[in-house]
């Protein structure tokens, strides 16, 4: 599908009922992760033409409130829904900014393709998240690891049951003030080894980041919350020994000689961001980091001998988190009172200091936002 699309420029209609300076400053003492939204939302509307284009339409900045859609919208039935990811950090001399969003607009259009929604300019994309952070600056917090949690998402809103891909999209952007994923203490977690239940499957829809993805997760998490772990780690969904990836975060293996291990993109597995840029900062440090098949057997027999020596999950949210214990049906690898790593410990620094000013951005990484 091709689109045009000419200079769209963000109309705004703010909210007759902002939250107050006091309601807002209470909200941002204690935020917790995605339970307070802003007070307005991005929003840019697809039409499709019968040639098979199509153009993007209305972009506006809107109050936050309910959605109203027609009962019929391809999204209640059929799921076709993908979303992003991505956190704007107050800096010490208060501006604002992002970390790689033009990779979250890229991806967005990955996850658009497979789900057969239409392709989102990067412009646009980037103009959205722009406009929404100016006009609702106020809620980024400026705390220690504290960020506005930016969730970018597009559904089919067309009301027709027939099954294919909506003619009408609607593209919109809704903000949340996050705090202190784990107030202070970086405590290794623990997972669980999925054996029943994959989270993608041959020619799925593992490498979009799509709803159904993550309705797919949630019996397997619950599952894990039951086995007294705080994630679930999916294997691969052909062999079932390969390590793939966790719900919502990719995973990494440190061994005792530095070098450092990531399942490769197996086409089943999210293609992170913090993936991307953890490989980009450990091979700035001259770490060898290699893409490639990694077993259960592996990180099992790895972990006995000592060769392995740090395991850590990633994922913009919380941005990396080390893996104290790997548990299963009948077995345990690790310990769930293992210590975050150095290696791991020290990644994450650097990742947040680039994230939040302190530390020098080489990569050209961050834009900014307001
Ligand atoms: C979003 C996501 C990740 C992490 O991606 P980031 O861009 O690093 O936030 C990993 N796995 C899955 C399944 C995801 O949905």
């Amino acid at each position: 599908m091709t689109q045009t699309v000419s200079e769209l420029e963000f109309t705004q209609q703010l909210s007759a009922t902002p939250k107050s300076a006091e309601e807002r400053a209470a909200i941002l003492a204690n935020p917790g992760f995605g339970k307070y939204f802003t007070d307005h939302t991005a929003v840019v509307d697809f039409t499709a033409t019968a040639d098979g284009g199509g153009s993007w339409h209305d972009a506006r900045i809107e109050p936050y409130g309910p959605i109203s859609l027609d009962p019929a919208a391809g999204v209640l039935h059929y799921g076709q829904e993908i979303f992003e990811g991505l956190k704007a950090y107050r800096h010490a001399d208060g501006s604002v900014w992002t970390f790689r969003p033009e990779a979250n607009a890229a991806r967005l259009n990955r996850s658009a393709a497979r789900l057969a929604l239409p392709q989102l300019p990067e412009k646009v994309f980037l103009d959205a998240v722009t406009a929404l952070v100016k006009v609702d600056a106020e809620w980024v917090p400026s705390g220690d690891g504290e960020s506005l949690y930016l969730r970018p998402f597009m559904i089919a809103t067309e009301a027709f049951l027939g099954v294919r891909a909506a003619r009408e999209v609607s593209f919109r952007v809704i903000a949340s003030p996050a705090g202190n994923y784990f107030g202070g203490e970086l405590k290794p977690v623990s997972i669980w080894i999925s054996r029943e239940y994959a989270r993608a499957g041959r020619g799925g829809t593992g490498a979009a980041k799509c709803g159904g993805n993550y309705a797919a997760s949630l019996l397997p998490q619950i599952e894990a919350e039951q086995n007294g772990c705080q994630q679930v780690l999916f294997l691969d969904p052909f062999n079932n020994d390969a390590i793939e990836e966790l719900g919502g975060m990719n995973v990494f293996f440190v061994f005792k000689d530095g070098s450092l291990v990531t399942p490769a993109l197996s086409g089943s597995i999210l293609e992170g961001v913090t993936r991307s840029s953890v490989i980009q900062l450990a091979k700035d440090r001259g770490l060898t980091v290699t893409e490639r098949t990694i077993t259960l057997d592996e990180w099992r027999d790895g972990v006995a001998s000592g060769d392995i020596t740090e395991v850590f999950a990633c994922g913009t949210a919380a941005v990396i988190t080390p893996i104290g214990m790997l548990r299963g049906k009948g077995e345990e690898i690790g310990s769930a009172d293992a210590k975050a790593g150095e290696v791991t410990l020290s990644i994450r620094e650097q990742l947040l200091g680039i994230q939040t000013g302190a530390v020098e951005d080489t990569h050209g990484w961050l834009r900014r936002l307001a």
